[in-house]
């Protein structure tokens, strides 16, 4: 049936187990599948899904494959149908008045910046990842990233969604309004619910003027708490042209040039953290450029900060972006760590980081702790690596339970998440289930009830 919808050349049936689409990017989750379909539209997907629906079968929607948690992964019966949604990878409109982009949900992100900077707009979503994720699964996630400090995570950039529903209709509110008040907003439903309710076919984004001037500075810090204070002076200082600010530890900066080929650290120190910045001028570039220098020169002479470079071009502003952004593979080269995306009020940052470390070092005193990520959204990936006492298969089979249940107990002590962007799929849905305040979950299991009562989108993840 699906071939006579899609086309013949657009299935493929009985997957063999080994399918890159068959296992999840971190491999902690491998699934299988009675058919892999790729639909071309809408339409078409919503033909498939109506099928699947009247037929009792489950079915999975799959982005870019990048996700964290499993959330695209299907289970072991080999009944689910995949979907892949790889060909609606249309971009339909770029509004420059309105300043929106309307596409399709297979759009790989980093296709979606580039035609929106073509037209001197900017859409800010960005992440490690954007070479290969997808618009559908960055909206499905709701996925946070490098810039969220500014513009927000990839709910806020939406302005319009098209889905099809559980049963194959298709639900489009296309409209792409600034202003909207007719009655809930339904596409807030949709966004981070990890394609348990539906499958985003198509979205309106909202994009902003491309800066004419960004700077990347690279600084050495002694530890978090400079880094929060650090935060805090430039925000106060240089106000929200602040667009991201990364902490990098020694540890992942160390991970990075032992794994990566060519990376080394700007400053060539052989101790203290990182902090990246960057910073967009919309206006005069060289007064922001000063600006920063002034308070540069400042923080280090009150010891907030102990040095810093600034990138003098675009192949330097890259050079610093790579360090940033080949942790996770380095990591992956390492042997693997055991994840964590935790997130906690700045302010308790510190206190946080000092405590899980200390438990850890306690409990696993041989361990690595590779600690990174988005200070200025409250959120850090705490990474924990075998020592070398023991193999990376055998630490994270060993300890990873213990270790996860260590950090996600300190985070929710301090009323923080076990999941700051990444998402709950298969990896952490027991977790939110024992976790959520039980109102919460209710509700969320009413709502998945209403929109997909034979509990056939993507089941498994998320409740
Ligand atoms: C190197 C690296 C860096 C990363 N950095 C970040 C980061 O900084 N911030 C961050 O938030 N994440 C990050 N991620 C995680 C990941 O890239 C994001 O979660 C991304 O948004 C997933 O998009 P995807 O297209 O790969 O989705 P997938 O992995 O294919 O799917 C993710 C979830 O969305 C569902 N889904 C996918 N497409 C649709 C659709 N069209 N409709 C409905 N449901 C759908 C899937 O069923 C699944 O539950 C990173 C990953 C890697 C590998």
């Amino acid at each position: 049936v699906f071939r006579d919808i899609v086309g013949a050349d657009y299935v493929t049936d009985n997957p063999p187990a080994d399918h890159p689409f068959l296992t999840d990017e971190r491999h902690l989750f491998r699934g299988r599948a009675a058919a892999i379909v790729f639909p071309k539209s809408a339409k078409e997907l919503g033909e498939c899904v109506r099928v699947c629906n009247d037929a009792g079968i489950a079915m999975v929607p799959q982005g870019g494959n990048t996700g964290y948690c499993g959330g695209a992964t299907p289970d072991q019966s080999g009944r689910q149908i995949l979907f892949s949604l790889q060909r609606l990878n249309r971009v339909i409109a770029v509004d420059r008045p309105g300043a929106t982009i309307t596409l399709e949900a297979g759009v790989i992100l980093s296709s979606a910046q580039d035609i929106a900077s073509q037209h001197n707009l900017l859409l800010p979503l960005s992440m490690g990842s954007e070479g290969s994720c997808q618009i559908g699964g960055n909206l499905s996630t709701n996925a946070g990233g490098l810039a969220v400090l500014r513009y927000g995570t990839a709910k806020e950039m939406v302005a319009g969604l098209e889905v099809v529903l559980p049963d194959g209709r298709i639900w489009s509110d296309l409209k792409g309004l600034r202003k909207d008040n007719t009655g809930y907003d339904l596409k807030q439903l949709f966004l981070g619910a990890e394609g348990t309710l539906g499958i985003i076919t198509a979205a309106v984004l909202r994009l902003h003027p491309l800066p004419n001037t960004t700077i990347t500075a690279w600084l050495s810090v002694a530890d978090i708490d400079n880094a929060v204070s650090m935060l805090s002076e430039l925000r106060e200082n240089l106000g929200d042209c602040l667009t991201s600010f990364e902490y990098i530890s020694r540890e992942s900066l160390n991970l990075v040039c032992e794994h990566i080929d060519g990376a080394r650290d700007p400053l060539q120190t052989a101790e203290g953290n990182v902090v990246l910045v960057e910073l967009a001028a919309y206006d005069n570039g060289e007064l922001l450029r000063e600006r920063l220098e002034n308070e540069l020169e400042r923080t280090m002479r009150n010891g907030t900060i102990n040095d810093c470079a600034i990138a003098q071009n675009d192949t330097h502003r890259r050079s610093f972006w790579r360090l940033r952004e080949s942790i996770p593979e380095a990591e992956k080269r390492a042997g693997g760590a055991i994840k964590h995306d935790v997130s906690v009020e700045i302010a308790s940052l510190g206190s946080f980081i000092r405590e899980t470390r200390q438990a850890l070092r306690e409990e696993f005193p041989d361990c690595r702790i590779s600690l990174f990520g988005h200070v200025g959204d409250g959120n850090v990936h705490l990474n924990v690596l075998a020592g070398s006492d023991v193999t990376a298969a055998v630490f994270k089979r060993d300890c990873a339970e213990a270790i996860s249940s260590r950090v996600h107990k300190l985070a929710c002590d301090r009323h923080g998440s076990f999941s700051a962007e990444h998402g709950i799929g298969q990896l952490k849905r027991d977790l939110l289930a024992d976790t959520a305040d039980p109102i919460s979950m209710e509700l969320m299991r009413k709502i998945k009830q209403t929109l997909d009562p034979k509990g056939l989108m993507n089941p498994g993840k998320v409740v």
